[in-house]
């Protein structure tokens, strides 16, 4: 494979499994210098030796939910590289229940991590970018900004994640920073392996491709994003859905 993103810096949150994980094999097969943050170091280690890709890519135990921690891994990067080109916010987590039933707690966890979080990392990074004038920052959003049933929490923060790319891209165009975000579908993960089957299969019906998609399909399409090849695109949200809002 050529290597489009040599000499590049890539920041990828959630990356111990999932989109994160294929999102980091992707872009370090590309040639990127991977910088792989998550929760559970022992998690992100075990990520990092499934693929040979991944051997020089350095682990961060972080919670992006909590701005000391953000604040001084994105400085021990910046230490280490002295820039960074690409981040991928994608870290993320589910806590659904209607609306009558949801908790306070549970609304709050999401809009920490799913919101608060992409803000946070997104805030720091941006500042190693402007310094080089250059870096390219790819929120994960979902289909679930639109609405969807037993998600208040998610939903709000997942059309949150839209305003704030559409905002970076405004505010960052001046420093050649380009934002976008990615709204995928119903992607194989082990988010998603918390859906009850039978409602699975009823969601996969609506899907015209007829299945679910693949970590690895979202990966490419980041990659995309983090390269030169979609340089004119900006403040964009692109769909990855197999069908599902036609
Ligand atoms: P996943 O397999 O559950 O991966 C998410 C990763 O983020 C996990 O490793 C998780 O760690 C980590 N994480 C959770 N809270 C964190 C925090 N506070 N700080 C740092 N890392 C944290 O989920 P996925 O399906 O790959 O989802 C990745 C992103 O895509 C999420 O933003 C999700 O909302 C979005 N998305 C997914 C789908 C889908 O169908 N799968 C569809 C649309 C959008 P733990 O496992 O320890 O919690």
């Amino acid at each position: 494979m050529e290597s489009p993103l040599k000499n590049c810096v890539a920041v990828v949150s959630g990356a111990a499994g999932g989109i994160g994980l294929e999102t980091s094999i992707g872009l370090a097969k590309r040639g990127a210098t991977l910088c792989m943050l998550d929760l559970d170091l022992r998690a992100l280690e075990n990520a990092k030796a499934s693929s040979s890709a991944l051997q020089d890519a350095v682990c961060h135990q972080v919670d992006v939910s909590k701005a000391e921690e953000v604040e001084s891994c994105v400085q021990s990067i910046f230490r280490a590289h002295s820039r960074i080109d690409i981040l991928v916010n994608n870290a993320g987590i589910l806590r659904d229940a209607s609306l009558l039933k949801m908790t306070e707690t549970q609304f709050n966890q999401v809009i920490d991590v799913n919101l608060k979080g992409v803000f946070l990392l997104g805030q720091a990074c941006a500042k190693a970018m402007v310094q080089k004038k250059s870096g390219s920052i790819i929120n994960i959003s979902s289909v679930a900004y639109r609405g969807i049933y037993g998600q208040s929490n998610y939903s709000a923060a997942k059309a949150g994640v839209i305003g704030m790319t559409k905002t970076w891209a405004l505010e960052l165009s001046r420093h050649g920073i380009n934002v976008n975000a990615i709204a995928p579908g119903l992607i194989e993960t082990s988010m998603t392996q918390t859906i009850p089957p039978q409602v699975k299969t009823q969601m996969i019906k609506n899907i015209p491709l007829g299945r679910m998609g693949q970590a690895k399909e979202v990966a490419d399409l980041v990659a995309f994003l983090a390269s030169d090849k979609s340089s004119y695109i900006q403040g964009e949200v692109i769909s990855i859905n197999g069908g599902f809002l036609i």
